[in-house]
């Protein structure tokens, strides 16, 4: 198979032409017709398998560039995961124009503030400095349609799962969620099957 077999605009096959993405990696065959439908998934499946594009394909697609407010929120458990997955969104999105801006904690408040400011498509953020973004009114959910919680075992081993919580609590409920984990412990589970909505759950 080929990209060429997804219904995929001109703008989103040019760059990944560009980024020399010929054929889809498993990950990305089995998730990005059904994220396109808008199901929900749980996808079991290590870094190095793709799974950023798996998820920020569908997410490009979707988003509607004239929005003003943040359109899909990206929850990773780390800083360098958090920069890795917006520079990964900027280039699939790259003929769209779109927009990601980064949240994460040791880099001045302000600074992401202002960005937050301008127009944004797509957010990616650790859960601590996003929640603090979202108490300060300097990041509005009302229009988030894509929710993605990246390496979520992760997130759990960290710490944060309370916080994902709090944060998964106040994203509209009419929304695509995703979540993605090398392994699926009972609290990650348990969060997929109180959050989410009939998820399918997906093996590499
Ligand atoms: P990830 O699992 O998202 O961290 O991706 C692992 C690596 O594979 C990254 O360097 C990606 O740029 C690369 N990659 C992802 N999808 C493809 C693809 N379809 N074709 C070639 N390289 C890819």
């Amino acid at each position: 198979r080929t990209f060429s077999h997804y219904q995929l605009s001109d703008e989103i096959k040019r760059s990944l032409t560009v980024m020399k993405y010929d054929t889809p990696t498993e990950v990305q065959d089995k998730v990005i017709p059904k994220a396109m439908e808008n199901q929900d998934l749980v996808v079991k499946s290590q870094t190095g398998s793709g799974k950023t594009a798996a998820f920020g394909i569908p997410v490009c697609e979707m988003i509607e560039w004239e929005e003003k407010k943040p359109q899909a929120l990206i929850l990773t458990p780390t800083r360098e995961l958090a920069a890795q997955v917006r520079e990964d969104i900027m280039n699939i999105g790259r003929f769209k124009r779109i927009k990601a801006t980064a949240v994460y904690g040791k880099e001045p408040f302000s600074k992401q503030k202002e960005e937050l400011k301008q127009k944004t498509h797509v957010v990616v953020g650790t859960p601590g400095r996003v929640m603090d973004h979202i108490e300060r009114g300097t990041l509005v959910l009302d229009q988030i349609k894509y929710l993605i919680i990246d390496e979520a075992d992760e997130m759990l081993n960290m710490g944060f799962i309370q916080d994902v919580e709090t944060i998964i609590k106040q994203v509209p409920k009419t929304r695509v969620t995703m979540v993605f984990s090398a392994t699926l412990p009972q609290d990650v589970e348990n969060l997929c099957h109180k959050y989410m909505n009939n998820p399918v759950q997906i093996e590499i």
